[in-house]
């Protein structure tokens, strides 16, 4: 008999409620049965609830332990915090998995990109340690800096823990153990912030001794980017602090082809949160535009995270097939259809 699984289910904003509502009709078509358990965040919240992220969001993720999520939008600047941020530091999902593998049919400079990013998602520049400028707080680190800020600086604060680099180092050497990978690449900016990011690569060290059969390696960010677009074949698995993470994520998407297609999953000890890469690209709110792919393989990595292997590869081939054929895809891959029409035949496709 199949399981039945009980997974909560955000919408998103923007374009996040069309998206998400084809990707639940797919991954209903695959045969895994799930009780969807939908609640709103995010902009949407702020304006029927009054709050961007209700306490039913982190109740109902805490009692199901899946949860798939659209994206939400977060005011530039000002306003709320951003609630992706929230709910991974909320939940400690601690390690970010962006896999960013090459498609037949997506048009893109690069081929056979085939690289997993793991970034840490709970602390560095992240943990939303800022003071305002002239606040009491500016001016004592100011002071403590010795010269080093100026008077008038906001002030935003990068922690990296030993605690929280070991976790992250292990999640991506046992995902690479897991998956047959062969190398780690650690990737800062040891160079100049030695004492952060210096600790990063001390606490990596130690944990790689532990993994002798996969190769370690480190990188600083800057030359990283630009190896990734020269000669990406050498890199496998990347492990960096958050900010590089978030970076590095968007460019290996463009290596494969743009936001479209990257999925991501977040991890905690026994909580998983699936979701795109991309934002909630408000701009194409409500025409049915988008392109449904980067959530559809997220729902992918979460079936994978089920166990249900066989109908996460059923998903994974059927997406394959539909974007090389390249007639029923988005305009983002050249196409004409829409976001549902993709989605209809992505469930045509895993019926053959
Ligand atoms: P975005 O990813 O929403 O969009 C940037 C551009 O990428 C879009 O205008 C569009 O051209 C393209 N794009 C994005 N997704 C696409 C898709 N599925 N199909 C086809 N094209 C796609 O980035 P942004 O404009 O910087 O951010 C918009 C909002 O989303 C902001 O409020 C931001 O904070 C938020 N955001 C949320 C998440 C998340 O929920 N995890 C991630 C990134 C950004």
């Amino acid at each position: 008999m199949s399981n039945t699984y009980d997974v909560t289910l955000i919408p998103g904003d923007g374009t996040g409620p069309e998206i998400t509502e084809v990707v639940k009709n797919v991954i209903e078509a695959t045969g895994v049965k799930i009780n969807w358990d939908v609640v709103i965040a995010g902009e949407t919240a702020l304006e029927k609830v009054g709050t961007p992220l209700p306490e039913n969001v982190l109740e109902s993720i805490r009692k199901n332990k899946i949860a798939l999520k659209g994206p939400l939008t977060t005011p530039i600047g000002t306003g709320f915090r951003s609630v992706n941020v929230s709910l991974r530091q909320l939940l400690n999902l601690y390690a970010c998995l962006r896999p960013c593998r090459s498609f037949k049919g997506v048009k893109s400079r690069f081929e056979n990109i085939d690289l997993v990013i793991v970034r840490e998602n709970t602390e560095d520049l992240y943990a939303g340690i800022e003071f305002e400028r002239n606040s009491k707080e500016a001016l004592d680190i100011i002071k403590l800096s010795k010269g080093k800020a100026r008077t008038d600086s906001a002030i935003s604060i990068k922690p990296i823990s030993i605690t929280g680099t070991e976790q992250i180092v292990k999640f991506a050497f046992e995902y690479a153990l897991k998956n047959n990978r062969k190398k780690v690449t650690a990737i800062t900016k040891a160079n100049i912030m030695k004492l952060t990011d210096g600790l990063f690569y001390e606490v990596a060290r130690e944990v790689a001794k532990k993994y002798p059969s996969i190769v370690y390696e480190e990188r600083l960010i800057d030359n990283m980017c630009m190896q990734l677009v020269q000669k990406p074949e050498l890199y496998d698995v990347l492990v960096l602090p958050n900010l590089y993470g978030d970076i590095i994520s968007d460019l290996c998407a463009g290596l494969v082809g743009g936001l479209g297609v990257a999925p991501g999953a977040n991890f905690g000890t026994d909580t998983a949160l699936f979701e795109a890469v991309h934002g909630s690209a408000p701009k194409y709110k409500g025409l049915n535009k988008v392109n449904p792919t980067a959530m559809l393989l997220s729902g992918k990595m979460m079936l994978d995270y089920m166990g249900e292997t066989q109908k996460a590869q059923k998903l994974e081939k059927a997406i394959a097939a539909v974007i090389a054929e390249g007639k029923k895809v988005t305009y983002d891959l050249g196409g004409t259809a829409t976001t549902s029409q993709m989605g209809e035949e992505i469930i045509k496709q895993m019926s053959k």
